[in-house]
């Protein structure tokens, strides 16, 4: 069933449920439907509404203390039936064997679960992402792309907004109570002190619920994964799961920094090694050169500015500006000095998706001065950046530039700003890192079967449980982890 929780009679939300989970996007939406597909009895909590409102999205506002600039807490995430999954663009990749090894560039321990582990469900992922054909192993280097660099594998989901794709089957299912505008604010802890026992809802009018639950899986993102739990203080000072200070540390982002331009001096280059869509396929550091140059992972994409649209009510200004300027060649010589971001159709630019290792520092924490119309105080970021961060970035830059010039294809136009790290890190929106999964409670807040140390029915779902970022999108992997977790509920509860 799928109703408004402002519709629904007082005291009528007949626990104890098998299972609460709150939050519809991938993360939650799959959990619920696992525990549902099995026979569990499910209430699925959606703070938002069926589509985006002022009230709900009032929640997620938030302000970054950190050294380094983020300007994407609210534009990064949806909070609304489905999730943020209402404007991701698709992009699906698996992370790589060697992203789950111990590595010196970690401060902190690594995955506690194996590659194979992690994606023991990766059909069943695929499938909920509608990609179920896709193959992702990586591909050897071609010609063009060889040495330091090969190929990365990824697939486009159609992309599936969860909101949409699973609404029917929540309206007609008889195992899953999901109610929308219905906050959860708070969790209480039994008599003891130990388990969690129910989830405190609150309406937008301010009305409250308690409902108990047998498990409770808290699904809302990595950002308000940690907020929230550090603001579930009423029984623990500390927030839950907070005894080692480690919820909310080390959040990662996938830095999305503008190298500068390639300039072409072999056209073959492009004519063969250029994909229908302007792009070149992905390239992705080897496991030697990040072993040997001590770097992380990331993916590099140079991309015609062919390809490259302008939106929104200047778009029509913009193209004419591109068109007379690039035209003329001494006037495009001149303004190219100084707006390094104009680019005509000849040239290409580049994108990248890299790799942030985990860092105490970079972390959620909550504002003592502000707070959301539920009495919880907003969400506060230290954005943090580190040298081993930096190495990378300046690595994939520099290898870069090496390949083209080393081929002589082309030459790369370094923007100013990379190598005196003045330039932007830029963002991915892919929030990762804040309840990071550890065998030792000391260096993580959920264990292997992502469960927070020390409460036996309290889970996290999400890139949140992450230990380390990897160098490709996030969310095939935390819906495979998603999976993994609704299987472990299951057995747990001999459902299977
Ligand atoms: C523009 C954009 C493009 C992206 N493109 C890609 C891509 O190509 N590939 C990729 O892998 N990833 C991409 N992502 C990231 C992807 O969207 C996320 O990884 C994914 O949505 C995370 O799923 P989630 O379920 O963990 O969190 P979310 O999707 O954020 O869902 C959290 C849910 O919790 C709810 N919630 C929050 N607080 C409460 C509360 N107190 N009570 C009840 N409910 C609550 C929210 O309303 C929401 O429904 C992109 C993101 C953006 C913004």
């Amino acid at each position: 069933m799928l109703r408004d929780f402002g519709t629904v009679e007082p005291g009528s939300l007949s626990g104890p449920y098998d299972l609460c989970v709150a939050g519809t996007g991938p993360a939650g939406m799959t959990v619920a439907l696992k525990v549902a597909a099995a026979g569990g009895r499910v209430l699925l909590l959606e703070g938002g509404g069926l589509g985006p409102t002022p009230e709900s999205r009032a929640v997620y506002e938030g302000r970054n203390v950190g050294t380094v600039p983020y300007g994407h807490i609210e534009t990064c995430r949806l909070r609304q039936f489905g999730g943020t999954s209402g404007h991701w663009a698709g992009r699906c990749a698996i992370f790589d064997r060697v992203d789950f090894e111990q590595r010196d560039i970690f401060d902190l321990p690594g995955w506690p679960i194996s590659y194979d582990e992690t994606y023991r469900h990766l059909d069943e992922a695929k499938s909920i992402l509608d990609i179920p054909d896709a193959e992702l192993t990586l591909e050897p280097a071609t010609p063009w792309a060889e040495g330091p660099f090969r190929i990365g594998a990824y697939a486009m989901s159609p992309p599936t907004r969860f909101g949409v794709k699973y609404k029917a089957e929540l309206e007609a299912s008889g195992n899953i109570d999901c109610l929308y505008n219905a906050n959860v604010t708070d969790l209480r802890l039994d008599e003891n002190g130990e388990r969690i026992s129910a989830v405190v809802i609150t309406g937008y009018d301010g009305r409250e619920e308690i409902v108990e639950a047998a498990e409770f899986v808290i699904a809302f993102g990595a950002m308000e994964n940690a907020r929230f739990l550090l603001n579930a203080n009423t029984q623990r000072t500390e927030g839950l799961g907070n005894q080692n200070d480690m919820v909310g540390r080390t959040f990662m982002e996938h830095f999305n920094v503008d190298f500068g331009k390639v300039l072409t001096t072999d056209e073959r280059f492009w004519s063969e090694f250029v994909e229908e869509d302007g792009r070149t396929p992905p390239l992705m550091p080897t496991v030697a050169k990040m072993q040997d140059a001590d770097i992380g992972n990331g993916i590099i994409t140079m991309i015609s500015a062919a390809q490259q649209r302008y939106y929104g009510r200047l778009a029509p200004y913009r193209e004419a500006r591109r068109a007379i300027i690039c035209g003329v060649k001494p006037l495009r010589a001149r303004v190219q000095e100084n707006d390094s971001s104009l680019t005509c159709k000849d040239e290409y630019f580049i994108g990248t998706l890299t790799e942030q290792v985990p860092n105490r520092e970079s972390r959620i924490l909550v504002d003592p001065d502000d707070r959301d119309q539920f009495g919880k105080p907003k969400l506060l970021l230290q954005y943090e950046v580190t040298d081993q961060d930096w190495k990378t970035i300046e690595s994939h830059a520099f290898e870069l530039g090496k390949l083209l010039a080393g081929k002589d294809i082309a030459r790369l136009r370094v923007r100013e700003g990379l190598l005196d790290r003045t330039i932007g890190v830029g963002a991915h929106c892919h929030h990762m890192g804040t309840t990071r999964m550890s065998d030792d409670a000391k260096d993580g807040v959920v264990d292997k079967d992502c469960r927070v140390h020390g409460i036996p029915n309290l889970y996290m779902a999400g890139a949140s449980v992450f230990p380390t970022g990897g160098g490709v999108n996030p969310t095939l992997t935390l819906v495979s982890l998603a999976v993994r977790l609704g299987e472990h509920l299951n057995a747990k509860a001999g459902r299977l």
